[in-house]
C-alpha cells in the first residue's frame, strides 16, 4: 500500500514534520538519500533561543516562541535525552561600537517577553570568567538552550516510526511530479513512489529536488565552517555568541564546538585555512582558554538561506498537495518542531494554527 505522505530529506525539518504527523496518526515515509541528519543539521551548532543570533523577522517571532517550548515537550516522547544545556546565551561586545548594538538588540528581545542582562565588561568577565579582559561588554538572554542535533533527529525519526511511519535511505529524489492538483510519482533512483502528499524537506538542496515545477525557489547554500575541540571539564553552560555570528558553546560531553562564518560558495564543502585561522584567531583573543586546547575535527555545512531571510513552508501553486519546508537558514534546528507542527496541521486540518502566509511560496511566483 502506498504511505499516505513521503517525507523528501532526513535532516531536522524533515524528521519533525515526520514525528508531528505521526502524532496525527498519518502514516509517512521519509525518503533520505544519505543517512539521518547527513546535511545541515549533522554540522549544526543548534543552539536554540527566542531571539536568536540577531534580528528575528516579525513572522518568524510567534514560530521561534512556539517552537523552543514545542521542543523541549517533544523530548518528553523521545528515548534518550536530548542533552540540553540551558545556560542561557551570552552576546559579547568586543568594542564600543558594539556594546551600543547590544543595547539595541536587548530592546528588541525584550520585546519578545525575553528578560535579558546587559553587563559591563567587569561584570560579563564575573559571569562568564571564560571570557578575557578584551571583552567591552555582554548581554545575557536567558531564553536559550543548546542539545545534540544527533539526538533531535534520532528523537523525532524513532517516536514517528513507533508510530508505524517508515524509512528508507539511499533514496535519492530526482523529481515530483504533479497533475490536476494531485501528486503524480515521486521519481527517485530506485524508481517511482506514489502518495497522497509530499514534503519536501531538502534543505539548501530542495531548489533541485522541484527545479521541474513553476516557481523557482531561491534558497542557495552558506557554508559554515567548525572547529570541534577535544573533550576537557566542564567551563561553561553558556551559548558565547560574538556579534559577528562567531560562537562558541560546550557539549554535554565537554568538546567545543566553534562556528562559524557564512559564506556563499556554492556547494563546495572544503576546510579553508584562510576562514580557519581567521575565526580561530578571534576566538582566542576573546576567549583565551581556547587556544590551549587541540582541534579534533574539522568540518562544513550548508545553512539552506532563503533570499529574503524567511523559510518557505506551504503548498506549491502547481499542487497543494506538495507541500515545500525548507531555506530555514542559520536557524533551522530553532524552527524545526513549529514547522513540524505547521506542516501536520496544514496536511491534517487544512489550516494551520499560527499564520504562514509570509513563507508561502507564491511570495516567488511570476519572476
Ligand atoms: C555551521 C552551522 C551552524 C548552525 N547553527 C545553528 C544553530 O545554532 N541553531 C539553529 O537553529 N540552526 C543552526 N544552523 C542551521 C540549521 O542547521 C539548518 O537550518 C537546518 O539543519 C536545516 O535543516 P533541513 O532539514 O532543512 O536541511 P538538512 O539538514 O540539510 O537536511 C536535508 C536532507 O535532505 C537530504 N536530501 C537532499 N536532497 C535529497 C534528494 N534529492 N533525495 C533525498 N534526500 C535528499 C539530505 O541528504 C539531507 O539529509 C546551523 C547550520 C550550520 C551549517
Amino acid at each position: 500500500m502506498n504511505p499516505e505522505i513521503i517525507i523528501i530529506g532526513g535532516g531536522v525539518i524533515g524528521t519533525a514534520c515526520a514525528y508531528f504527523l505521526s502524532k496525527r496518526g498519518l502514516k509517512v515515509l521519509v525518503l533520505e538519500r544519505s543517512h539521518l541528519g547527513a546535511g545541515a543539521s549533522g554540522t549544526t551548532a543548534s543552539i536554540v533561543s527566542i531571539g536568536g543570533s540577531s534580528s528575528t523577522p516579525k513572522p518568524l517571532q510567534p514560530l521561534n516562541v512556539e517552537s523552543y517550548h514545542l521542543i523541549l515537550d517533544a523530548e518528553q516522547d523521545f528515548e534518550r535525552s536530548l542533552e540540553v544545556i540551558r545556560g542561557g546565551t551570552l552576546y559579547a561586545a568586543m568594542n564600543e561600537q558594539e556594546a551600543l548594538e547590544l543595547k539595541a538588540f536587548d530592546k528588541e528581545i525584550r520585546r519578545m517577553g525575553i528578560d535579558c542582562k546587559l553587563m559591563d565588561g567587569s561584570e560579563a568577565c564575573r559571569e562568564e570568567p571564560l571570557l578575557g579582559p578584551e571583552v567591552e561588554a555582554a548581554l545575557l538572554n536567558p531564553a536559550s538552550y543548546h542539545l545534540n542535533p544527533f539526538r533531535l533527529v534520532d528523537g523525532y525519526l524513532s517516536t514517528a516510526l513507533e508510530k508505524g511511519s517508515r524509512v528508507e535511505y539511499g533514496v535519492e529524489v530526482r523529481g515530483v511530479e504533479v497533475s490536476n492538483d494531485r501528486i503524480g510519482r515521486v521519481v527517485t533512483n530506485k524508481g517511482d513512489y506514489h502518495a497522497d502528499w509530499v514534503v519536501v524537506a531538502g534543505g539548501a538542496y530542495s531548489p533541485q529536488i522541484l527545479s521541474s515545477l513553476s516557481v523557482q525557489i531561491p534558497i542557495v547554500p552558506a557554508r559554515g565552517q567548525v572547529i570541534l575541540t577535544e573533550a576537557c571539564q566542564r567551563m561553561t553552560d553558556h551559548v558565547i555568541m560574538f556579534l559577528n555570528h562567531l560562537y562558541i558553546r560546550q557539549t554535554a560531553s565537554g568538546n567545543f564546538y566553534l562556528g562559524s562564518h557564512t559564506e556563499f560558495v556554492g556547494f563546495e564543502n572544503r576546510i579553508t585555512l584562510e576562514k580557519i585561522t581567521a575565526f580561530t584567531k578571534a576566538f582566542v583573543q576573546a576567549v583565551p582558554l581556547l587556544g590551549r586546547l587541540r582541534a579534533l575535527r574539522f568540518f562544513a555545512g550548508f545553512r539552506p538561506i532563503c533570499e529574503d531571510n524567511l523559510p518557505v513552508i506551504g503548498p506549491m501553486p502547481d499542487c497543494s498537495r506538495l507541500i515545500v519546508a525548507a531555506g530555514h537558514g542559520r536557524a533551522g534546528v530553532r524552527f524545526s518542531a513549529g514547522t513540524g507542527k505547521a506542516v501536520s496541521e496544514l496536511i491534517a486540518d487544512g489550516e494551520t494554527e499560527h499564520s504562514i502566509e509570509a513563507f508561502a511560496v507564491d511570495r516567488f511566483a511570476g519572476r
